[in-house]
């Protein structure tokens, strides 16, 4: 089973209310090692796997490492793939947006109840693109608009 270990990329990505951390920012208790409070850490914090901690994707695109996170969600009646671009220089070039958009179709194909793709560009607090299955985002693919 994988930890997060250095990881701690989705406590400075995401929106934690506990903990007053606005999205692209710091936790307060984030910390070299992780997470300050670990053992008391909130609930949402707990519940958060993204997709590489449930070993959904290659051991070798962890978060911190990589500059991206993947994030599967399933809503009643809707189900999705967040994708979180956590560092300026993950998704710069055509080359890696297509290796990005790999992963997610294998996720998609892995999981057929994922809708849709949304991704966030870095810093962005709104999905920039929101695309359909693999078919449709084959139509779409030359208007990704790299950062
Ligand atoms: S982004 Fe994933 S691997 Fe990194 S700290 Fe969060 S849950 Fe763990
Ligand atoms: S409380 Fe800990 S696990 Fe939760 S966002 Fe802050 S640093 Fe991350």
């Amino acid at each position: 089973m994988r930890t997060c270990d250095e990881c701690s990329e989705c406590c400075t990505v995401h929106l934690v209310a506990e903990t007053n951390s606005p999205m692209w920012t710091p936790c307060q208790h984030k910390c070299d090692s992780g997470c300050g409070i670990y053992p008391d850490r909130p609930p949402i914090c707990r519940a958060y796997k993204c997709a590489w901690l449930q070993g959904a994707i290659a051991e070798e695109l962890r978060p911190d490492k990589w500059g991206v996170i993947f994030n599967v969600r399933r809503g009643s009646g809707d189900s999705w793939l967040d994708i979180h671009v956590c560092r300026a220089d993950a998704m710069q070039t055509q080359q890696q947006a297509d290796a990005v958009f790999a992963v997610a179709h294998k996720l998609m194909e892995a999981h057929d109840w994922i809708g849709r793709i949304q991704l966030f560009p870095f810093g962005a607090e709104k999905p920039s693109g929101i695309w359909g299955r693999p078919d449709e985002q084959q139509a779409l693919r030359a208007n990704i608009k790299c950062r």
